[in-house]
């Protein structure tokens, strides 16, 4: 990777495997003595080239934003709605990762997966997740 100030070539300083994201967070300085830039990376799977979601007529690629906005509009009555939707949808996406079989998921376990992750964190958020997308 280039700088992000000068194009210059970088080197990896720091670098740790993130579990709860399944990313790896690196820090880059910029080789340019007249820059010397620090600035930080995350390496994270492209689920939307990887993954698809099977039902009873499509195969359609796994959408993350897709995961998080109903992630996000069942947890609308939460003081912290963003917060509380990206770390769901990080553990729902962990779960999925235990499950999914040649990159395939049936849309029945990623409803159950959603719904029981939500069940656990909050019970209005699961009964509107529910409502809207079972
Ligand atoms: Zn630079």
């Amino acid at each position: 990777m280039v700088c992000i100030y000068c194009g210059s070539k970088t080197a990896i300083t720091n670098s740790r495997h993130q579990r709860s994201t399944n990313s790896t967070w690196r820090r880059r300085k910029c080789l340019n003595k007249a820059c010397k830039a620090i600035f930080t990376t995350n390496e994270i799977a492209i689920y939307e080239q990887n993954w698809t979601i099977k039902s009873q007529e499509t195969i359609s690629p796994f959408l993350r934003d897709k995961l998080y906005i109903s992630v996000y509009k069942s947890c609308g009555h939460r003081r912290n709605s963003v917060k509380d939707a990206t770390f769901l949808t990080n553990t729902i996406i962990n779960k999925l990762n235990a499950v999914i079989k040649d990159g395939t998921i049936d849309i029945s376990d990623l409803l159950r997966i959603c719904f029981d992750t939500l069940s656990n964190f909050d019970q209005i958020a699961a009964t509107y997740y529910r409502a809207y997308y079972f």
